[in-house]
């Protein structure tokens, strides 16, 4: 299946904002008084070319963002611990066109969470059945959801989504999910942590998987290690959902696309996979390792 990685401008972050500091609440303080950032990280937002029909996953950052007053002033994480750069050709919407993919042939567009670098390209899909957590719309809208960190005065007026619930039916490790084609092929899993209502998008191409991660982890590095980001919801789920990760991808060959990962791009090219160490540590007991 051609599944592409669209890359819409790019992020750096203080160092800590990548790899949390600490635990619980504390990892906010951590994150915005570090002075120390990474270089300019890749946005990716995804489109698969599924023969039911394209889905986006994400829909990326605006250029707008560089306009006066775009991120409320008062909110402390965009004035010191984010800079955002995208020119208005990076925008996902003039992408997909380059790539031959017209609004109409878009079936879906799931978000694996609402933040502003994920949620800043919904304006290029007006007339698309969008799908949002049930858990995170909540999180993400109204007076609360400006405080959690989301600028949702920015979203569409038009902005109504598809509120999605992942039923408890159990896939690989992951306690819930939700088979989006008729195929079965493309699955929605709970990823939560850095955001309550996180999820991400599982396509099975013949005999790996690609694991398209959102912000589960900022790289695949931390995901193998279990560190969690330092702005997350919560950090012990997080680290719960990279367990889950590391034990889906120690079972089936998984290609693992987090959305701010540097290495991307390239692991979805050359499809490789994840390689799991220590995983007999890792597993429930009873259950064999596999070599
Ligand atoms: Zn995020």
């Amino acid at each position: 299946m051609k599944i592409h990685a669209i890359q819409t401008g790019t992020v750096a972050l203080t160092m800590n904002w990548r790899e949390g500091v600490g635990r619980g609440r504390r990892r906010l303080l951590h994150t915005l008084l570090d002075r120390r950032w990474t270089e300019p990280l890749p946005i990716y937002a995804f489109a698969i070319e599924h023969p039911e029909g394209v889905i986006v996953v994400d829909t990326g950052e605006t250029s707008r963002i560089s306009e006066p007053g775009y991120f409320p002033r008062w909110q402390p994480f965009f004035r010191f611990a984010v800079r955002e750069r995208v020119e208005p050709e990076q925008e996902i919407g003039p992408q997909l066109a380059r790539l031959g993919i017209e609004r109409a042939d878009t079936r879906w567009v799931v978000m694996t969470h609402l933040h502003t670098d994920h949620a800043g390209g919904l304006h290029h899909f007006e007339g698309n059945e969008i799908l949002v957590s049930r858990t995170e719309l909540p999180h993400a809208s109204g007076l609360r959801g400006r405080l959690n960190g989301y600028p949702n005065k920015r979203w569409p007026a038009w902005f109504d989504p598809t509120l999605v619930d992942l039923p408890p039916e159990p896939f690989g490790p992951f306690p819930a999910s939700l088979r989006l084609t008729e195929a079965g092929d493309v699955i929605l899993v709970p990823a939560p942590g850095h955001s309550p209502g996180h999820v991400a998008v599982v396509v099975q191409d013949g005999d790996h998987s690609v694991f398209i991660a959102g912000d589960s982890s900022y790289t695949q590095d931390a995901m193998l290690r279990g560190i969690a980001d330092g702005v997350g919801a919560d950090d012990d789920a997080e680290r719960v959902t990279h367990e889950r990760i590391r034990m889906y991808a120690a079972t089936t060959p998984t290609v693992y696309l987090p959305a701010h990962d540097p290495d991307t791009a390239a692991r979805l090219d050359e499809r490789r996979t994840v390689a799991v160490p220590e995983l007999g540590a890792r597993l429930p007991a009873g259950r064999p390792a596999q070599t």
